[in-house]
């Protein structure tokens, strides 16, 4: 019989968790803890090893197919190897899957977060039965994940899909990957902080104020707070109309922490959508991820039961 299970890792900046995924994408059980996200790889995985060993006992031999993990990139998902994770100090050309295969005596298969939760949502969440869709996780940074044709696209070395840093604005905003006018850099949830903060005075906001504050304001209906959203939703519409021509897909998903606000942002995505994409491009919905936090524990657990040729 085929394994039952599969262990699903995700690396987190903040949170490590691992867990129990059956092939239907339900989590069976679950562990998180901090991430030691100065201690180095090797703490990190000793961490992992240490969580994994706890969902494995009792389990019977064979149960698992093996262990999917979503890490940051940029991961060269090809050679296995972590290039150099911004978020994860000493994570420079570290040879993440090998570290992992050793430690966990298990067949692993590594996936960069974005792709890894567009799999999870694919597979299990809001693009569910789809053929080709684009994930977009909008959150401290923005990243996401392709299906095209019903296959993941990985690109050389497996980092295609990085759609945070397209250029939107020449010359702009410096984004944290060293490049100026990233979608990132005006898109992610640490723009819409900075945004707040620049406009806050004008707006009669306390400068403090921090996102979730503002996306609640905005729901009870408080008109600086949706004049933000609002400008906030324009630049998501403006990356998200060019998504919509580079891959053409069904629907675009959006998770992430902002994600959460999507119904107020949507509007403003909305009419950008209208004015910036093509008239054939305009019917393509916009739709809030499925499986919430869980797009790339789950995505990546689902591939190591059926590692994705590509
Ligand atoms: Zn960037």
């Amino acid at each position: 019989m085929a394994p039952p299970l599969a262990l699903g890792i995700d690396i987190g900046g903040t949170r490590l968790r691992v867990a129990l995924v059956d092939r239907a994408g339900t989590l069976v059980a679950r562990r998180e803890v901090r991430t030691a996200a100065q201690a180095g790889p090797a703490a990190v995985v000793e961490q992992i090893h240490v969580l994994a060993a706890e969902l494995m006992a009792g389990l019977a031999p064979g149960s698992l197919a093996g262990a999917g993990v979503s890490s940051p990139g940029p991961l060269d998902t090809v050679s296995g190897i972590a290039l150099g994770v911004p978020t994860l100090a000493g994570w420079v050309d570290v040879p993440i899957r090998l570290m992992l295969s050793d430690a966990l005596g298990l067949p692993v298969v590594i996936e960069n977060d974005g792709i890894a939760a567009a799999h999870g949502e694919w597979r299990f969440g809001a693009g569910r039965g789809l053929r080709s869709l684009v994930y977009v996780t909008v959150s401290t940074g923005v990243g996401g994940g392709v299906v095209v044709d019903g296959r993941l696209l990985h690109g050389r070395r497996g980092m295609a899909g990085h759609v945070g840093h397209m250029t939107i604005i020449a010359d702009g905003t410096q984004c944290p990957c060293g490049n100026r006018g990233c979608f990132e850099a005006y898109g992610s949830g640490t723009a819409f902080a900075g945004r707040i903060a620049a406009e806050a005075p004008q707006l009669g906001i306390s400068p403090d104020t921090g996102p979730a504050e503002i996306l609640a304001l905005a729901r009870s209906g408080d008109a600086s707070a949706l004049r933000l959203v609002a400008e906030h939703g324009d630049y998501l519409g403006i990356g998200f109309a060019s998504l919509l021509h580079l891959y053409s897909p069904e629907a675009i998903v959006v998770g992430g922490g902002l994600g959460s606000g999507l119904d107020l942002l949507l509007p403003a995505i909305a009419a950008r959508m209208q004015r910036s994409a093509m008239p054939a491009f305009r019917d393509v919905p916009v739709i809030g991820a499925g499986l919430g936090e869980n797009s790339g524990l789950v995505g990546a657990a689902a591939l190591a039961f059926t590692p994705d040729p590509g």
